[in-house]
């Protein structure tokens, strides 16, 4: 049985290895801004507004690198960076604020066509951690670079070193005090996993999935990590196989939610293993692995990506921050549960 079970693995394996990404004239990106517990009742239409705008100028930056036949890690590191210059997500500027009052960043890119891949964890002085990730990923000696080390290494390639202070946003400062209060609280209540997490529970990790005129997938993440983490404590994002993953051969993804969660179920490959192996489909592929990670106590959600185009975006919170634009330039934007709605694209600056 074990034979017959690795005999047909190793055949599907073979077939999605001989099949080449289509070269195709469609493309694709797909976006996500964090996901948790957005809650209506607590946002208004004012402030909604306010993030389908920046989701839109993300989505604007990223697909005019597409239509202009650019690359898809191209048109991810642009959607990423724009996404890390707004104050409304939790990478970047705005990020969210560690234990000892430090927004320490954590980003990582995947290229689909080979397979490389960049990361840099912790670190707190690169204005857009996600092209330090990317010149981590083109200098092509390591994977992943750690704090003072990573920004030694971005200052040399001639990437923005901005002071901390960038970074600091006063909401995200007054999230630290509840956090820190809150958190005596829950240990008390022996609070389970997920609520051992943040107690304003609105991530906003940021993320894309891109596909090319030349059929290359590509996946990017980058984030402030959790309100009040400590010890150095690093998530799911610059992972690897867990927070960003991209092979032509099946697809590319980003993830956003409890990261340790994410990192055990090594959520961003195994939607890749479910599509290449078992034959689901990006959005069976990602309730199947956010299934996982709900087993173990973890939720959040995933953009996927295929190299026809096909694509979903998945959450088991109660929303994610979310859009898409095809090669056509219709865009779409969504924030709660149901349908994304239609969104105009900026004009670039
Ligand atoms: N996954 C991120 C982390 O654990 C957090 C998030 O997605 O909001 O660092």
């Amino acid at each position: 049985m074990r034979v017959l079970l690795f005999a047909l693995v190793c055949c599907l394996m073979t077939n999605h290895t001989l099949a080449a990404a289509p070269a195709t004239a469609v493309t694709r990106l797909v976006i996500h801004g964090g996901a948790g517990t957005l809650d209506p009742a607590r946002s208004s239409p004012r402030i909604d507004a306010g993030y389908e705008q920046a989701l839109a100028a993300a989505l604007a930056a990223g697909h005019a690198v597409l239509a202009g036949g650019g690359s898809s890690v191209d048109a991810v590191v642009a959607a990423i960076a724009v996404m890390e210059d707004s104050p409304l997500f939790n990478a970047g500027r705005g990020a969210v604020f560690s234990h000892e009052g430090h927004n320490e960043l954590d980003a990582s890119i995947m290229d689909g066509a080979n397979r490389a891949a960049g990361a840099v964890a912790a670190v707190r002085t690169i204005r857009n951690p996600v092209r330090a990730a990317t010149a981590v990923m083109r200098d092509g000696v390591h994977v992943m670079l750690l704090g003072a080390g990573a920004e030694e290494f971005a200052r040399a390639q001639g990437l923005e070193i901005v002071d901390p202070s960038w970074f600091r946003t006063e909401e995200r400062w007054r999230q630290l005090q509840k956090a820190r209060a809150a958190q005596r609280v829950l240990r008390d209540h022996d609070a389970g996993p997920v609520a051992a997490y943040a107690p304003d529970d609105k991530r906003g990790t940021v993320g894309a999935v891109a596909l090319d005129r030349h059929g290359n997938l590509a996946a990017g993440t980058s984030t402030g990590g959790l309100t009040n983490k400590r010890w150095g404590r690093i998530g799911d994002s610059p992972v690897i196989g867990a927070g960003t993953w991209a092979d032509n051969r099946t697809v590319a993804v980003s993830a956003t939610g409890t990261g340790e969660m994410f990192i055990r179920s090594a959520a961003a490959h195994q939607v890749a293993a479910l599509v290449g192996l078992a034959g689901m489909s990006p959005a069976q592929a990602a309730d199947a692995t956010l299934a996982e990670v709900a087993e173990i106590g973890g939720d959040g959600g995933l953009i996927v990506l295929d190299a026809h185009g096909d694509f979903a975006m998945r959450f088991n919170t109660r929303g994610m921050y979310r859009g898409t634009v095809g090669s056509d330039g219709r865009a779409r934007v969504g924030i709660y549960g149901g349908e994304e709605k239609p969104v105009r694209l900026p004009a670039l600056r």
